[in-house]
């Protein structure tokens, strides 16, 4: 199979059990979900007729706290894909050290075409078909690709309607005024930052950091910054990456490229996307093909739209030296090793995009508590874990001497097999 994210995850999984060397049977365990349930959800569209959308929700492992994991509506929605996802996720968990596990959703769908009144039709049908399966102590959806807080909010109220009481934490992402987390709408974001901010300092002085003036490593007075998918998660970046100084020279999204070489002005450019719906035209820079912007001669390439995005054929022309994985999977396996060996750090997804899952974590325990944290609580305690989270993986990429994400494997795969060991025998 061409595009199969579950047999690039269980490539990765491969390599980290070359060093690990786990029991065969816990092995054997993250090779496969503990589910994938299924579902023909059916809606009334606005034309009178009933349409058919095939639905998932994979459970990979639970084995330190609950399945956690977004739902996405997308026409590319495939089997393979959401296991792959829930995978990624039990490791994201386990990385940032918070007590969840990892699960993953999905519809097959255009909900763009669609009007307001068929998406919530649609949202509550996926509650309807696996609400016994899902809450607060058993599995934790989230937004992910093209859901929103408002399709959260739909998916509560029908749980909550269903299960005949109040569970706000049964789903995270929410809106604030139905006990959403203040900063979860750009916490992953912020946690990409933290993450790079973090790296900055733990490799000062290593060529990675420095600029591309030759040989020897030079402080970098401005790093350059291109990012692929001007979304939630990579315009928010970019705008955090903006106000810190760092020169964005282009960024993508679905529909076409901008760039300007001397830095694009995030803010204005998020105002004409808002406008327009897309980068493109914005008067601040040229136009240019989307394929193209990866390889810019810059330091920073940020992959945050879709998985495998960067792969073996693009390898040899890509000049950063830094790939923050924002998306998930962006990066093919086979990519990947070639990335290795032409001395491109790759920071993983399951480190750089853990920021949402962290206030996901957050918003949950703040429905638990029934009490609710300011902003700069939130983005505190955030910080703290997000922190502790790369030293942890910088530490076991220098201890082992692989790459980053074989390292943060390493530090999520103990986390779990730790745990699977505490509970003996199942
Ligand atoms: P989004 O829908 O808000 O943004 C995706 C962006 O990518 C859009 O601007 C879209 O136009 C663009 N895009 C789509 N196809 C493209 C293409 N071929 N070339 C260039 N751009 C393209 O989604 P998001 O929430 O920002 O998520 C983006 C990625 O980050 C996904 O892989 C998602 O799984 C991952 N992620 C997001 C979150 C989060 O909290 N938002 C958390 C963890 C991981």
């Amino acid at each position: 199979m061409k595009n199969d994210p579950f047999g690039n995850y269980l490539k990765q999984l491969e390599k980290v059990q070359k060093i690990l060397q786990l029991e065969k049977s816990l092995y054997q365990r993250l090779q496969k979900p503990d589910r994938v349930l299924k579902a023909k959800l059916k809606v009334k569209m606005d034309n009178g007729k009933v349409k058919t959308f095939q639905a998932f929700r994979s459970q990979f492992n639970d084995v330190l706290g609950p399945y956690k994991g977004g739902i996405r509506f997308h026409p590319n929605v495939s089997e393979s894909e959401v296991k792959a996802l829930s995978a990624w996720m039990t490791f994201k968990c386990s990385v940032s050290g918070i007590p969840l596990g990892g699960g993953k959703g999905g519809v097959i769908v255009d909900s763009h075409s669609m009007s307001e009144r068929e998406v919530e039709k649609l949202s509550r049908s996926y509650i309807k078909a696996f609400y016994k399966n899902l809450g607060p102590t058993k599995d934790v959806p989230a937004p992910d690709v093209y859901t929103t807080p408002q399709i959260m909010s739909y998916m509560l109220d029908e749980y909550e309607k269903l299960v005949g009481y109040h569970a706000p934490g049964m789903i995270t992402g929410k809106p604030l005024c139905l006990g959403g987390s203040k900063g979860r709408s750009y916490s992953t974001a912020k946690g990409a930052y933290f993450v790079l901010k973090n790296l900055e300092k733990e490799l000062k002085g290593d060529k990675d950091w420095s600029c591309q003036t030759g040989e020897k490593a030079s402080p970098c007075p401005q790093k350059t910054v291109v990012i692929e998918g001007f979304g939630n998660a990579g315009g928010q970046l970019a705008e955090m990456l903006y106000v810190d100084g760092y020169k964005v020279v282009a960024v993508s999204d679905s529909k076409g490229a901008v760039t300007n070489e001397k830095g694009l002005d995030i803010k204005k450019l998020a105002e004409h996307k808002k406008k327009t719906g897309a980068v493109s035209g914005f008067t601040g820079g040229q136009n240019m093909d989307k394929e193209e912007i990866f390889f810019l001669p810059v330091n920073i390439l940020i992959p945050a739209a879709l998985e495998n995005s960067i792969g073996v054929e693009m390898v040899k022309k890509i000049k950063a030296k830094i790939i923050l994985e924002v998306a998930n999977g962006p990066v093919t396996p086979e990519a990947d090793e070639l990335l290795e060996k032409a001395g491109v750090m790759v920071v993983p997804d399951i480190l750089a995009n853990a920021g949402g899952v962290v206030v996901s974590y957050f918003e949950q325990v703040q429905n638990a508590m029934n009490y609710y944290w300011e902003e700069k609580e939130v983005m505190e305690k955030l910080e703290k874990l997000m922190n502790v989270a790369t030293k942890n993986v910088v530490s076991a990429q220098k201890e082992n001497k692989v790459s980053m994400r074989t390292a943060a494997y390493l530090v999520a795969v103990k986390r779990v097999a730790e745990a699977v060991k505490s509970r003996g025998i199942r």
